[in-house]
């Protein structure tokens, strides 16, 4: 009989919390202030505010592929984590606020950043980009003109004039790199933003702020409309996972990225956006001891002789306009020692510093540029983008400056690139307690 059942039922539901009271509440990650800074960037890296139920100072890892709906409908924040996961979310609203964004997107490579970006052209859209670019972002845009009609001028963009020439109505995407790598050539995106929108005010100007990041620049400030970065580089700071980040202030235009995102399936899986996260919070430590080191470095070079490229150093041609638009001038230098072979001996003398590509890392690294990471540009190509086969690039880390300037100081000098006097090896080494057998080494070497 219909009437007696629910008397029935309510006996037996006595004892359960019908109301839910005795639940803990479900955790709601998120950062104070999405898209806007309250506090100073160093203290804003590590301020994250969190509704977890056991108020973990750190959010979790949801390793979780699919979430529980409260209703047929659906009805929960989060259903798939392709599409969205809460552990990439708190991510993301802490790279928004971060990055002086509406909001950030956090994906499985700067690649993959760049992929998505490069999905809002169409065919008959024009590019203009620099000549001098990241190898990876070359192999992309290659790709997209050769398959998909895009139109891609490489042009010098630390050259505002060369822009200006190639901007027209169908300019499509200003794509910038500051500084480059590893010509360390400076970019004017402050100028060149203007001059892209005064010709389309619907071209969307690009920044790579990987070499930056943004503890030392901030590309949507100076009038850009999306800023990208590799986050295996800096924001996560240890070379132990693959990522990237893209931001931008246009609500609708965030949206756009985010149905590629969710349509391709690159949205930063739960364990690596956690390890980002992590990672981004000592980044101004880190970002201030890598520059400072770096500094150091560059003004030892310098002072034996070697060419530089550094922002740091006054005899940079464009050190104002690196300062115009940057908190610092970041950890990647570049010299030149006039012959590729004595390059070679120099980075394969070296012990402290690892012979590897990229940057970013709490350790230094050193690499002959023309052999590693831009290889894949042929000679021809070098030479008429004026990049001296003999360069070296050096990748600052957090470790002891003078332990860097002594371990350099043995490679040259083993090398043969210098010669050593007693005095320089006390002036540079001796401060770190550097050994007795590393003092005969140098020496040896010297005279021989
Ligand atoms: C490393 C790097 C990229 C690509 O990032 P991945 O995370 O390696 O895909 C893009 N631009 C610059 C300037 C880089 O250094």
């Amino acid at each position: 009989m219909p009437s007696a059942q629910p008397a029935a039922s309510n006996k037996a539901l006595a004892r359960v919390d019908v109301d839910g009271h005795d639940l803990p509440p479900s955790p709601a990650p998120s950062s104070p202030q999405v898209g806007r800074r309250r506090y100073a960037l160093a203290t804003e890296l590590v301020y994250t505010e969190t509704k977890d139920q056991y108020g973990a100072s750190s959010i979790p890892i949801y390793q979780s592929a699919t979430f529980k709906q409260t209703s047929s409908n659906g009805g929960s924040e989060y259903d798939y984590t392709r599409s969205g996961n809460p552990t990439r979310t708190h991510l993301e609203r802490h790279l928004a606020k971060i990055m002086n964004a509406t909001r950030a997107l956090a994906v499985s490579s700067g690649m993959g950043a760049l992929d998505v970006i490069s999905r809002l052209l169409r065919p008959g859209d024009e590019v203009i980009t620099g000549d001098d670019l990241y190898g990876g972002t070359n192999r992309l845009l290659t790709y997209l003109k050769n398959n998909q009609g895009v139109v891609v001028h490489h042009v010098d963009t630390t050259d505002v004039d060369r822009v200006r020439a190639v901007l027209n109505d169908k300019t499509a995407m200003v794509l910038l790199e500051t500084p480059t790598n590893p010509l360390i050539k400076i970019v004017d995106i402050s100028t060149i933003a203007r001059a892209a929108h005064d010709a389309n005010p619907k071209a969307l100007v690009v920044v790579d702020n990987t070499m930056l990041s943004p503890m030392l620049c901030n590309p949507l400030d100076l009038g850009a409309d999306v800023v990208y970065e590799s986050g295996t580089k800096y924001l996560s700071g240890h070379h132990d996972i693959m990522a990237g980040v893209i931001a931008c202030a246009d609500p609708e235009l965030a949206d756009k990225m985010y149905f590629t995102i969710n349509a391709t399936g690159c949205g930063l899986s739960p364990n690596d956006s956690f390890l980002l996260m992590r990672g981004v919070k000592t980044l101004a430590i880190r970002m201030e001891k890598q520059q400072a080191n770096a500094q150091r470095i560059a003004e030892f070079l310098e002072s034996h002789g070697f060419k530089v490229r550094y922002p740091g150093l006054k005899s940079h041609p464009q050190y104002d306009l690196h300062w115009s638009i940057a908190r610092g001038a970041g950890a990647v230098l570049s010299f030149e020692t006039g012959d590729v072979t004595l390059s070679e001996r120099i980075v394969e003398a070296a012990r402290l510093w690892g012979i590897s590509v990229s940057f970013g890392c709490v350790n230094s690294l050193i690499s002959m540029p023309c052999r590693m990471s831009h290889a894949s540009i042929d000679a021809k190509t070098r030479a008429e983008r004026q990049m001296p086969e003999d360069i070296i690039r050096l990748c600052v880390g957090i470790e002891d400056v003078n332990d860097l300037i002594d371990d350099l100081t043995r490679a040259l000098v083993q090398a043969g690139a210098v010669t050593l006097t007693i005095d320089d090896f006390h002036a540079n080494g001796a401060s770190s307690g550097t050994s007795e057998e590393d003092s005969a080494t140098a020496s040896a070497s010297a005279s021989a």
